[in-house]
């Protein structure tokens, strides 16, 4: 009863079918991945009942010898990797030599190849797992392998499978990620004698993105290149202000391959950073390259996970050029030149971005591009063509601003008045200045205030509601994170220091990290139990509630902070202190003080959202309102 056997060769392949076999998009995937790997530029995917009846792969590939397509079918099979060495620096989709074995064993199997058109071409056939049968028969070059009745030997099996809709659809967003990663091959896919997808060969990926996903989707876009020694990527993000809920447009793919991985996505939240309304999440198409050796694919039989080498590099790199190129972009986007009407309204616009280290200068939008990093250029590419959108009033739309004038430059932007916002005592304000960046015209300015939570302005062509405590939050945070990064975040001693109760759990996360509350102005000392004694707070803090933010901070902490991350940990504590300091909502505000916040508010290049991910500001053209009083039609 347990004597230790070698198991047949049948059963061996069975078992790996259980790996590489998950349901029909599996063989799919595996099928179109051996025709990329053979080089072909068309492949046509056929269905029946979402592949659980058939699924047939014809590509125009290399094709296969009679010989090799015989081999092929065997276990540990494979014409893409020959020696130990091999598996380090693996360039193709396939390595392990499995598929074809496995596919084979679980259902009616049939491969038609030609690799010579002289030669003809060869079929084999092999019904689960059984010894081919072979014969000669005509066919072009390429590659056509039809697999029926998947599992019909492998009741158990079949019985896990979904309804036919359920498959299909995995079939279907499998094919959309091969396509997106190949621009450059047509793919066909017809289901139950439907052509549902056919996507011309020789697309960039913008078209293909646009193809597969919507032209809306490709609207707001940003493409972003990079290159370096290192790593090498390119691909579309989302504008900051288009980010979406769910996180079903998130595309990494390195050296071609479709994969998940955990380094390259938080690199690219990291990139949208404070960008991101929170619960949102950004869209995203990205390319990588990188060297073979700097990472193992051989990590799970379906070859989507992979492993980096160097990670914190990757990461690195990632986030840093992602957050310039979309803050960038995000400037550009109010500041955007374009003119609206012909926009059709505050439509979405694709943005491309180019990001190279040449050093050559942008034409166009100036310096405000310059100065941000002399070893990137930007370029303004062609707006993309996309149907204009109707404005919907009742939805904030990020407002889009006139091009500032040349030699403006963030710190040319008027000084904010200092007084503005020590809502303590009456302050004494200069005459209401509107706005200006730079020598050109006004951008925004105020006319008054609406139920005390909003201040109206006007803006070029157009109306600015601005929602007062969310602007001065955004001010304030990032009036804050400067400070603190720049080491000017002063602070206050409390004559009588304050006494801070906390439960045990929190007292504990607040030890750990005095040391970082320090610098940021903080003194705080155990007291004894569970009290603690604040003896110092930013000065920006001076007069609020230091007990409440601390527990908040606190309480944020606990729940997402843990992850050692002195960045995230840092921006948590930024935002509440923001929160704490700004003006609230029924405040009310004199001109003076609504054009002082304007003028803040207008010398940032982010005004989307608060740091909270309420948006700051929403804007009506006056083509929206003349449209309202039927001036216009
Ligand atoms: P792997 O892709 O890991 O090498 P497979 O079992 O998927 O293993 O395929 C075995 C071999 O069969 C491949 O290495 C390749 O040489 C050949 N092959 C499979 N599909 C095709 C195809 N569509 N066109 C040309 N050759 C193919
Ligand atoms: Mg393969």
């Amino acid at each position: 009863m347990s004597t230790v056997q070698i198991l047949p060769e049948d059963l061996i392949n069975k078992i790996a079918a259980g790996e590489v076999v998950e349901r029909p998009a599996s063989v799919v995937k595996e099928l179109v991945e051996n025709a990329i790997d053979a080089g072909a530029d068309q492949i046509f995917v056929t269905l029946a009942d979402g592949g659980k009846q058939l699924i047939s792969v014809l590509d125009n590939g290399a094709g296969m010898s009679p010989e090799d397509a015989q081999l092929a079918v065997q276990r540990h099979a494979t014409s893409k990797i020959a020696i130990e060495a091999d598996l380090e620096k693996i360039a193709s989709l396939g390595f392990r030599g499995e598929a074809l074995a496995a596919i084979s064993s679980v259902s009616r199997f049939e491969l038609v190849t030609c690799h010579d058109e002289a030669q003809g071409g060869f079929q084999l056939k092999i019904e689960g797992g059984k010894p081919p049968k072979t014969a000669s028969l005509g066919f072009p070059k390429g590659t056509k392998i039809t697999v029926a009745d998947l599992f019909f030997n492998q009741p158990a099996r079949l019985k896990f499978l979904k309804s036919v809709k359920t498959e299909y659809h995995h079939i279907f967003d499998l094919i959309l990620r091969l396509a997106i990663a190949h621009p450059q091959i047509q793919f066909k896919l017809t289901h139950d004698k439907n052509l549902v997808l056919n996507l011309p060969k020789g697309q960039d990926l913008l078209a293909r993105i646009a193809d597969c996903y919507g032209t809306e989707i490709a609207s707001e876009l940003v493409a972003i290149e990079y290159e370096e020694s290192y790593l090498k990527f390119r691909g579309y993000f989302s504008h900051p202000a288009s980010a979406r809920s769910s996180k079903r447009w998130q595309h990494a793919f390195v050296n071609h391959r479709w994969v998940r991985n955990k380094t390259l996505t938080q690199a690219v939240y990291e990139g949208y950073k404070t960008l991101l309304m929170k619960n949102m999440h950004p869209m995203f198409f990205m390319e990588i390259q990188l060297d073979p050796r700097e990472l193992d694919v051989n990590v799970h039989p379906a070859k989507t996970e992979i492993r980096l080498r160097n990670t914190t590099l990757v990461h690195t790199i990632l986030s840093g050029r992602l957050q310039r190129a979309l803050k960038e972009a995000s400037r550009r986007r109010f500041f955007s030149p374009e003119d609206e009407a012909e926009a059709g309204g505050i439509a979405a616009q694709g943005v491309q971005e180019r990001m190279l280290p040449s050093g050559a200068l942008p034409p166009g939008p100036g310096k405000l591009f310059v100065e941000l990093n002399d070893q990137i250029g930007f370029e303004a590419g062609p707006p993309l063509k996309t149907k204009p959108e109707p404005i919907r009033p009742q939805r904030p739309i990020p407002g889009r601003l006139p091009s500032p004038p040349l030699e403006t430059t963030p710190t040319q932007a008027p000084e904010p008045e200092e007084s503005a916002f020590s809502f303590n005592s009456g302050s004494d304000f200069a005459r209401p200045q509107p706005t200006h960046l730079g020598a050109g015209a006004p951008v925004y300015s105020a006319i008054g205030q609406l139920g005390k939570k909003y201040i109206l302005a006007q803006g070029a062509e157009r109306l600015i509601l601005v929602d007062q405590h969310s602007a001065h939050e955004r001010i304030r945070f990032e009036e804050i994170r400067g400070d603190f990064y720049a080491k000017k975040l002063e602070s206050h001693s409390l004559i009588i220091p304050l006494l801070v109760e906390l439960p045990p759990q929190d007292g504990l996360l607040l030890e750990q990290h005095l040391p970082q509350f320090a610098q940021l102005g903080f003194v705080i000392e155990p007291f004894g139990g569970n009290d603690y004694s604040v003896k110092e707070v930013p000065s920006i803090l001076k007069d609020k509630d230091v007990g409440a933010l601390l527990k908040e901070v606190l309480d944020e902490m606990s729940q997402f902070g843990r992850s050692g991350k002195m960045e995230i940990f840092f921006n948590e504590v930024f935002e509440k202190i923001a929160c704490h300091s700004a003006i609230r909502a029924g405040q009310s505000l004199s001109l003076p003080e609504m054009q002082s916040l304007l003028n803040q508010l207008a010398s940032l290049d982010l005004q989307i959202h608060c740091p909270h991910g309420r948006p700051v500001l929403v804007e009506i053209s006056l083509t929206e309102l003349d449209k309202r009083f039927k001036r216009i039609v």
